[in-house]
């Protein structure tokens, strides 16, 4: 009897986590990945000797399959996780005040860091309490949140814009990669529950101490090596064929490959090229994309003590120390991410540049005596898809309705938005999918017996 061999496309954190989680159960498992590296959206570039992620990564404490996921490859000490949440919030002229927690049970943890926070009224603080107690009560399952958007249902919860702009969006626009005005009400609700009211450390924020094609890169090469699994970098797809007995074939570079099950973990419209999903639904185009923009400053001294800072008033959202990840000798390395990025996807670094250095200015006086020593931007135009109402009927399931073959990804209906968790249990579900599917047999017969009944 011929062992069972599942092929898994696309290298990102989706597709390595199924990989893994197949190689762990000693399946015999392919991941073909296009590029020289692993990790996907989730990557670093080299400029003068110094690394700069593609984008600013958090995780949050909610996130345990990335959790588990991080443990796994071997990379815990490589990520840093607050003890307790505290998200310091600027403004120019040196206005602080924190979105914080503190030991109590959620979600009584939030209520002396809201109470006290600074950019709101006195009226406008004590009416979140209506809006939390509403997200409390709402049906997560409800497939009506799906119709409208988390702004409008704020405002019928007595929320102001001001209330939006200068609270709520500082949560759900980095996590949504939308604004709460254009943004499902069903993820917000989602990640509000999840992240802020169930458990106490649930919105503990946590990133990268090492350049993210490190983290998510290297160790994940080693370890799927070291579980047994076959990885072929530099290994492009280019279409994908079903059997009429069973398996499918993979075209990748002038080869084909055969495969008795196969996951399918690229991003949907290399999922559509390759034929895997129906095209007449044109799936890709309707789950849309959202950008995000980071800008990544290298100075010649240190400006700011903060390791990660929200602003407002400022066109900076969010700034990141990276000076170590970055590999920085001297000085400070700060990236600004801009989620939801639409307005600045487009314009040109000689234009971002002196725009982001002016503000970084005046939020940190410190930054006008320092020599800018060098500024990259790095631009992410299909950074995750659009949250928009409509967009959790449009993501599929990783089954797919023929048998053997699996989707994963961040775009699979995980119920997570489109993050490095829902990727990890995407694929994780998906290894799930192939192994039950063989449970039983311990061979190709299951899935060849599922595919005759087709
Ligand atoms: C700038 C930026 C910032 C982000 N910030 C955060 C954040 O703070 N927190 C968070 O949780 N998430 C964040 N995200 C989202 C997160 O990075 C993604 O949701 C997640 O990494 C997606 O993983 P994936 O495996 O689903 O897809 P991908 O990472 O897109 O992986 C797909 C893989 O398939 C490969 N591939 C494509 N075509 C082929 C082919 N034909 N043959 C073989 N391989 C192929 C690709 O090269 C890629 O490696 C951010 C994303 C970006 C871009």
């Amino acid at each position: 009897m011929r062992p069972t061999r599942v092929g898994v496309i696309g290298g990102g954190l989706a597709g390595v986590a199924a990989a893994l989680a197949l190689a762990d159960a000693s399946i015999d498992v392919t991941l073909l990945e296009r590029r020289p590296h692993l990790g996907g959206l989730t990557t670093s570039i080299e400029r003068d000797g110094l690394s700069f992620d593609n984008g600013q990564h958090v995780f949050l404490g909610c996130c345990t399959a990335y959790q588990a996921f991080i443990e796994r490859i071997g990379a815990t000490e490589q990520v840093y996780l607050q003890s307790r949440l505290n998200m310091p919030v600027l403004t120019p002229g040196g206005t602080v005040s924190s979105i914080s927690r503190s030991r109590l049970p959620a979600p009584l943890h939030l209520v002396s860091s809201l109470a006290r926070y600074r950019f709101l009224s006195i009226k406008e603080r004590a009416l979140l309490v209506r809006a939390v107690l509403a997200l409390r009560r709402l049906d997560l399952s409800d497939p009506s949140l799906d119709t409208m958007t988390f702004g409008d249902w704020l405002r019928q919860h007595g929320q102001s814009q001001r209330a939006i702009d200068r609270l709520w969006n500082l949560i759900i626009q980095p996590t949504l990669n939308l604004g709460a005005n254009q943004s499902s009400l069903a993820l917000a609700a989602m990640v509000f529950r999840v992240g802020f009211l169930e458990q106490s450390n649930g919105a503990d924020v946590g990133w990268s101490v090492v350049p993210l094609t490190t983290l998510h890169g290297s160790n994940a090469l080693r370890t799927l090596h070291q579980a047994g699994a076959e990885v072929l970098l530099n290994t492009s797809a280019s279409s994908v064929t079903p059997q009429p007995n069973g398996g499918f074939t993979v075209h990748v570079d002038g080869e084909v490959l055969a495969f008795d099950a196969l996951i399918v973990a690229t991003a949907p419209k290399v999922a559509e090229t390759l034929g895997v999903l129906n095209s007449e639904l044109h799936l890709a185009e309707r789950l849309g994309t959202s950008p995000i923009v980071n800008i990544h400053f290298v100075l010649d001294r240190r400006v700011t003590d903060l390791a990660m800072v929200a602003c407002l008033d400022s066109p900076i959202e969010f700034l990141f120390d990276r000076s170590d990840a970055c590999g920085l000798a001297s000085g400070q390395c700060l990236v600004i991410s801009l989620s939801a990025a639409d307005k600045y996807i487009g314009v040109g670094t000689s234009e971002l540049a002196p725009l982001f250095f002016e503000a970084l200015c005046e939020l940190f006086p410190r930054a006008r005596d320092a020599k800018l020593l060098a500024s990259v931007v790095t631009r992410e135009h299909a950074a995750t898809f659009r949250a928009s109402p409509g967009i959790e009927t449009l993501r599929p399931s990783t089954t797919t309705p023929v048998p053997g073959l699996f989707l994963a990804g961040a775009w699979c209906n995980m119920g997570w938005p489109a993050t490095m968790e829902g990727a990890v249990r995407s694929g994780n579900e998906a290894a799930v999918g192939v192994l039950n599917l063989l449970s039983g047999s311990g061979s190709t017969d299951a899935l060849h017996r599922e595919r005759a009944k087709t």
